[in-house]
C-alpha cells in the first residue's frame, strides 16, 4: 500500500497546545471482523496485534491519578480483545465515562452474543459507525451484508434501551464515501433520524460527522489513483482557523495497544511522537507524574482534514 506519510511531515498547520487532559483513547488492538475501505488503522480478521493485560492495568491507574473522565476505546473491533470486558468494568466502578467504538456487526458474530447486554448494564455510550443511511453507499465502503447486519443490531440495541434511556446512549458515525468533505451534520442527522425511523423503526442520540483522513489506507488510495494533491486542496481550501480551539488533540491523549502515546489516533497511525516531553517515544507509564497542559502538539498536513469545513474530530464536527 503507497503511504501518504513523508508528504504529511512538512507543514505550514498552525501550532497548536494542549488543555486539560479529559480524554484517554485506548486503542485495544487492530484485530477486526471487517476490513473497510476508510480505515486508518487497516485492521482486519488477521491481524494479531493486542493491548495486554498490563498495558490495561496502567491505563486504569492513569485514569485514576489524572482524573480522566472519559475513556474512548477504538480499535480494530476494541471488543474483540480478551481484556476489553476488564477494562470496562474497571474503569465504569470509577464512574468513567467508557465509550465504545463499535462497528455493528460484532454484537452479531458468534461468541459475541452477550456483548450486547453487557454493554447496556455497564451504560456504556456506544458509538456506531454507519456510513450512510443508503445501502449502497454502506456497501461500497464496508463490504456487502453490512448494511442489513447494522440494521439488526441497530433494532438489538433499540431493544435494549439504547438511543431511548438517558442513561444509554447511542451515536452514528458518518464517513463520507469519496473525496468530499461531509455536508451539515444537523441536517444529515434530521435525514438519517428521519429515514431510519421510517424504514426500521430505529432510534438513536446524534450523529457524528467525520472527515476521512489523507493517511493509511484512505491515504494509500488517495496516491494510487492520484487523487493526494486534489484531496489536500479541498481540505485546504475549506481550513476554518476558529476549529483549532477545539481540535480534539487539546484534551486528548491516545494510547496504543502496546501502551505508547500520541496526540491523537491519527498521529498514532502516522508514528509521530508527543512532542509535549523533547523525548522520543514515550510509553503511558512515562506520564504518570507529568502535566502535559500548555505543552506542544505534533502537527502534519493531516491536521487539515480536523479544521477542513465544520472541522470534525471522534466527536463529530467541531462546530456543532
Ligand atoms: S470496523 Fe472500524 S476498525 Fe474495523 S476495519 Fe472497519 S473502520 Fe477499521
Ligand atoms: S490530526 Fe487533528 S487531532 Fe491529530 S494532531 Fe492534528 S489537529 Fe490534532
Amino acid at each position: 500500500m503507497l503511504d501518504t506519510r513523508p508528504l504529511l511531515l512538512n507543514t505550514d498547520f498552525p501550532p497548536l497546545t494542549r488543555a486539560a487532559l479529559q480524554t484517554l483513547q485506548v486503542n485495544l488492538g487492530y484485530l477486526c471482523n471487517l476490513s473497510c475501505t476508510h480505515c486508518h488503522v487497516n485492521a482486519g480478521p488477521k491481524r494479531r496485534e493486542l493491548m495486554d493485560r498490563d498495558v490495561a492495568d496502567l491505563a486504569l491507574e492513569f485514569i485514576h491519578r489524572k482524573n480522566i473522565r472519559i475513556l474512548d476505546l477504538t480499535g480494530g473491533a476494541p471488543e474483540m480483545n480478551p481484556h476489553f470486558r476488564y477494562l470496562v468494568t474497571q474503569a465504569r466502578a470509577m464512574d468513567v465515562e467508557v465509550i465504545d467504538r463499535c462497528n455493528l456487526l460484532i454484537l452479531l458474530e458468534p461468541g459475541y452474543e452477550g456483548l450486547a447486554a453487557f454493554l447496556a448494564e455497564q451504560g456504556v455510550t456506544i458509538t456506531a459507525s454507519l456510513p450512510c443511511y443508503l445501502e449502497e453507499n454502506v456497501e461500497k465502503q464496508r463490504g456487502k451484508g453490512i448494511y442489513d447486519g447494522s440494521i439488526t443490531a441497530l433494532n438489538k440495541l433499540n431493544a435494549l434501551g439504547y438511543g431511548r434511556r438517558d442513561d444509554l446512549q447511542l451515536n452514528l458515525v458518518y464517513n463520507p464515501v469519496d473525496l468530499n468533505l461531509p455536508p451539515a451534520q444537523s441536517g444529515l442527522e434530521a435525514d438519517y433520524k428521519r429515514i431510519l425511523a421510517e424504514k426500521f423503526g430505529i432510534v438513536f442520540n446524534q450523529l457524528f460527522t467525520i472527515t476521512n483522513m489523507p493517511i493509511s489506507r484512505f491515504g494509500g488510495m488517495l496516491l494510487a489513483k492520484g487523487l493526494y494533491n486534489k484531496y489536500m486542496d479541498i481540505l485546504k481550501d475549506n481550513y476554518a482557523e476558529a476549529n483549532l480551539a477545539t481540535v480534539m488533540c487539546r484534551t486528548l491523549l491516545s494510547v496504543d495497544y502496546q501502551g505508547y502515546v500520541y496526540d491523537c489516533d491519527f498521529n498514532q497511525m502516522l508514528k509521530l511522537p508527543l512532542i509535549a516531553t523533547n523525548r522520543p517515544k514515550l510509553h503511558l507509564k512515562d506520564l504518570l507524574d507529568e502535566n502535559l497542559e500548555g505543552r506542544g502538539i505534533a502537527v502534519g498536513e493531516h491536521c487539515y482534514g480536523c479544521t477542513a469545513g465544520q472541522g470534525s474530530s471522534c466527536g463529530g464536527a467541531l462546530d456543532g
